[in-house]
C-alpha cells in the first residue's frame, strides 16, 4: 500500500529555512523503501513563498501563527494531518521542533522518535538512528505506531535532496484559537559578541563545571592566554551562567580558533558543530569515555576542579 510523508518546514519571518531541504531528503530516502508522496506544511502568516522541490506545499495561514508557539503549530500540523493522513511526520528537531512534535504524536496516538540522524533500512523495516549516553552509543529505534512523527538532527540529512520540478503550493486560511497561550512580547536576544568571534584561543566551560562560581577557574585560565574569550555549552547558557551570545554549537556560535579548551562538555553532536573546525582541541572530562574525546587532539581525564588550578600554578606568571 502506498502510504504518504508530510514534512512541516521550519521558517523565520515567512521565509523557509534551509533546514527543511534536509526534512526533504530525509523524506526522498524513506520514500524510496516505501513508494511514498511527499507534502510539505508550512504554518505561519504568509502571503507569498517560494515553491519546493518535488513536494507539493500547503502553507496554513492563521494570524495567530505570526509567531511560533507551541500551542498553534500543533494544532496546524494536526489540522495538516487530518487532511494529507500522513504515516511519517518529519520535523527538523529543532527548539521549536522538539517542543511541538511531541504534542503531535500524543494527539495522533503515534509514535515518536526524536533526535534522528540517520535511517537504516533493514529486512524488518526501517530503523531510525539517534545517538545516547552523551553521543557515546548509537542506538536504533523503529516503530509499530502510525503515524511516527521523527525529529531530525539539522545537519544530519545534509546534501542535495533528488532534482526534481517544484510542486504546486495551497494556501489555507485556518482559525487557529490560542486557548493556553498568550503571546506578549518576544525579544532577540543580542548576537554580537566580537571577543569570542575573533579569538585565538577559546576557553570553554561546561555543565562539568558544576556551579557558577567555577567560570572564575575559566576566567583565569582564558587570561593566560593572549586574545582569548570564554565560552560556554547550552546547558551553561540555559542554566544563566554565561549569555547566549557565548553559546557554541549548532544553535550558538560556530568558532574556529588555534586552540579550543573544553571543560566539563560532553561533546554533544550539536556542541561539536560549533567548534570541531578549531586547530587544536583540549578537552579536560573526568568520564575516560566522554565523546568529546573522539574529536579532540590532547585528552585530560581529570576532575576539571583538581585540574585547572594546578595549570594555573604551574602557568603562574606567564602569558601563553
Ligand atoms: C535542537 C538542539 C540544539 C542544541 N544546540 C546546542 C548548541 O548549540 N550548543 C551546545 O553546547 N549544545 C546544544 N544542544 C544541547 C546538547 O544536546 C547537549 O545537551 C549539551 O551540549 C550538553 O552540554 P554539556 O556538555 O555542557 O553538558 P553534559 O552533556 O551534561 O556534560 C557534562 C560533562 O562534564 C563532565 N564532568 C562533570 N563533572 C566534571 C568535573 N568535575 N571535571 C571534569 N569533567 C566533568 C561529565 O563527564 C560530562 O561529560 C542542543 C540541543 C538541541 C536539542
Amino acid at each position: 500500500m502506498q502510504s504518504s510523508i508530510m514534512i512541516v518546514c521550519e521558517q523565520s519571518e515567512g521565509h523557509i529555512l534551509a533546514v527543511t531541504h534536509e526534512l526533504l531528503t530525509c523524506a526522498d530516502f524513506l520514500a524510496a523503501e516505501s513508494c511514498a508522496g511527499t507534502t510539505a506544511v508550512l504554518p505561519g502568516n504568509i502571503a507569498d513563498v517560494e515553491p519546493l522541490p518535488g513536494a507539493n506545499l500547503l502553507v496554513i495561514n492563521s494570524p495567530t501563527l505570526r509567531e511560533y508557539t507551541g500551542e498553534g503549530w500543533e494544532k496546524a500540523v494536526l489540522l495538516a494531518a487530518e487532511q494529507i493522513k500522513p504515516d511519517i511526520i518529519i520535523i527538523a528537531h529543532t527548539s521549536s521542533g522538539y517542543d511541538y512534535a511531541p504534542r503531535v504524536a500524543a494527539r495522533l496516538d503515534g509514535g515518536c522518535i526524536t533526535s534522528v540522524t540517520g535511517v537504516e533500512l533493514s529486512p524488518q523495516g526501517v530503523r531510525y538512528i539517534r545517538s545516547g549516553f552523551h553521543g557515546k552509543l548509537e542506538m536504533l529505534y523503529s516503530s509499530g505506531k502510525s503515524p511516527l512523527v521523527i525529529t531530525v538532527l539539522p545537519g544530519a540529512f545534509k546534501g542535495a535532496a533528488k532534482p526534481a520540478p517544484p510542486g504546486n503550493i495551497t494556501y489555507m486560511d485556518a482559525d487557529i484559537q490560542l486557548q493556553q497561550t498568550s503571546e506578549l512580547h518576544f525579544k532577540t536576544a543580542d548576537q554580537t559578541n566580537a571577543e569570542l568571534e575573533v579569538a585565538d584561543v577559546v576557553i570553554a566551560a561546561g555543565k562539568g563545571i558544576g556551579k557558577v562560581e567555577n567560570l572564575e577557574l575559566i576566567r583565569q585560565m582564558a587570561a593566560r592566554f593572549k586574545h582569548s574569550a570564554i565560552a560556554g555549552s547550552r546547558v551553561v547558557c540555559d542554566n544563566g551562567w554565561l549569555e547566549y551570545n557565548a553559546q557554541v554549537g549548532m544553535t550558538g556560535k560556530t568558532v574556529t580558533p588555534l586552540l579550543y579548551v573544553a571543560c566539563g562538555i560532553s561533546g554533544s553532536m550539536q556542541h561539536i558543530a560549533g567548534m570541531k573546525d578549531s586547530k587544536t582541541i583540549v578537552s579536560i572530562n573526568r568520564d575516560p569515555d566522554a565523546a568529546i574525546f573522539k574529536h579532540s587532539d590532547i585528552c585530560i581525564i581529570e576532575d576539571l576542579e583538581k585540574f585547572i588550578p594546578v595549570f594555573l600554578q604551574q602557568e603562574e606568571g606567564s602569558a601563553v
